[in-house]
């Protein structure tokens, strides 16, 4: 860890590197925090007094648990299932499933941290967790991918409800994930709660613009960011990495604001595109074909597939981090400030390591951080619980405003706590110390809980 930590908040940090051994990135991500949070004990002791910060640090449930299901051929496999309900302070515990080989404790104790202040900067009435399992769906058949999910809910149905605790998608998680699990659910507790899970189908209680709202969420905070410098996303030449849920709608909304595309990528390999990215086949290989991004080129003649490249190195003036954790490293970001980049936001939790943050505040570019810059799809999955306990549903255009209002008033916030705090222009600590104060304050009046 790069940055030296306030005298009050070191113990506190080595106490969490003590009790959970071996989960590098949920220490990654505590380290952050902690980083931004020294002024805040100094404006508010009573929080320190009333160890609010180590009550944080420690989640109130973690639940892992065995999920065994059989593939088409009849043979047997076991993966292991986590869910990690975080904080309830302000709300159910909200946080999707992720679905992928790399998951541990580590990884969802790192995402469900990072939730609990993204919840609450939204404003909304959401508590933090996340859940998911080691199971790879890369090559699964669609009955295997329902078996899965069947023996999943079958257990963590128990810990779920509208009130308790309501995952949705995350990497490896979509509308055929969510509609598997929720039709277990349902049969397992013989109760139609649409509110127990959000990313849901149209015809069955999901909310529009929630499929699209992490990306284009992404892509208001960088306007919103761009703005503050008097500039905007129009004419900008844009990157974004990965080429799933999160970075297909980034790309689409960065497109209406006028900015070129001209990359993207999935884990084994960048697709790059002079002319600007076609999405429409973007759309027709991830969410038709569900095949990799290299069968671009197959269609598109004149842009270029690298095997194993490294997206960071393509010039351009934004880049949007959209794929996954730790994806962006030091040298990365160096080379995009080198190559012109002005600015920044994360539409994956974590992308960039502590070494990159601070190139990034050292050059002074807009840097938004994921916890704030992607909240749009989680703000969009409280609208989705709205719309259920309304039994309504709202218009594309009108949850789509209701999105974007709320995205910029997460920038403002963070922009203006940044300023009262001294640190003008440094998103991450307005981040944290507004999410911050919101969940402290909440744990403050609840009692010792
Ligand atoms: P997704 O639809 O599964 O897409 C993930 C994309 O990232 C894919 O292109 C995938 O490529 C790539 N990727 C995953 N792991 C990678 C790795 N280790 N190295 C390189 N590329 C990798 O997932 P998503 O929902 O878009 O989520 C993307 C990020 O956004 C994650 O950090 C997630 O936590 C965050 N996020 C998502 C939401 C949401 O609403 N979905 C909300 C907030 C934040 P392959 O296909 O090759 O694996």
């Amino acid at each position: 860890m790069t940055i030296h930590l306030d005298e009050k908040l070191e113990p506190i940090f080595q106490d969490v590197l003590h009790r959970n051994p071996g989960e590098t990135e949920f220490h990654q991500a505590v380290h952050e925090v902690l980083e931004t949070l020294g002024p805040v004990l100094v404006k508010y002791p009573e929080f320190a007094d009333k160890k609010i910060i180590q009550r944080i640090c420690e989640p109130e449930r973690q639940i892992i648990f065995r999920i065994p299901w059989q593939d088409d051929k009849g043979e047997i496999h076991i993966n292991r299932g986590f869910r990690v309900q975080f904080n309830s302070a302000l709300g159910p515990y909200k946080g999707g499933l992720r679905f992928h080989p790399s998951v541990y404790l580590g990884i969802i104790k790192f995402l469900g941290f990072e939730q609990i202040f993204k919840n609450a900067l939204t404003g909304l009435p959401i508590g933090g967790g996340k859940g998911g399992s080691d199971f790879d769906p890369k090559g699964k058949s669609d009955d295997e991918i329902m078996r899965f999910c069947q023996s999943l809910m079958t257990e963590l149905h128990r810990n779920l409800g509208e009130y308790t605790d309501v995952p949705a998608g995350d990497i490896g998680v979509g509308g055929r994930e969510i509609g598997y699990m929720f039709g277990q659910y349902k049969r397992m507790t013989n109760r139609y709660e649409s509110g127990v899970f959000t990313g849901k189908g149209l015809n069955w209680g999901g909310s529009l613009v929630r499929t699209e709202a992490t990306g284009y969420g992404t892509v208001f905070f960088a306007e919103e960011m761009l703005k503050t410098r008097q500039d905007s996303l129009e004419g900008k030449t844009v990157i974004v990495s990965g080429s799933g849920n999160v970075a297909i709608y980034a790309i689409e909304k960065a497109m209406e604001f006028g900015a070129k595309v001209i990359a993207c990528s999935d884990s084994n390999g960048v697709i790059f595109d002079e002319k600007g990215l076609d999405l429409d086949l973007i759309k027709h290989i991830k969410e038709v074909e569900r095949g990799r991004i290299s069968a671009y080129t197959e269609a598109r003649k004149g842009a270029k597939y690298i095997a194993n490249g490294n997206i960071w190195s393509v010039p351009c003036q934004v880049a949007l981090p959209c794929a996954t954790q730790n994806e962006l490293n030091g040298k990365d970001a160096q080379t995009l400030v080198n190559n012109g980049c002005i600015a920044l936001a994360e539409g994956a939790n974590m992308p960039t390591t502590p070494e990159g943050i601070q190139v990034f505040q050292t050059a002074k570019i807009a840097y938004g951080p994921g916890k704030a810059a992607n909240a749009g799809g989680v703000a969009t999955s409280a609208l989705e619980m709205q719309q259920n306990a309304s039994r309504d549903s709202w218009t594309f255009e009108y949850t789509e405003k209701r999105l974007q209002e709320i995205m910029v008033n997460i920038h403002r916030n963070c922009f203006e706590t940044a300023e009262e705090f001294g640190m003008s222009g440094n998103y991450v600590a307005g981040a944290n110390i507004a999410g911050f104060i919101r969940v402290a304050r909440a744990m403050t009046a609840m009692g010792l809980i």
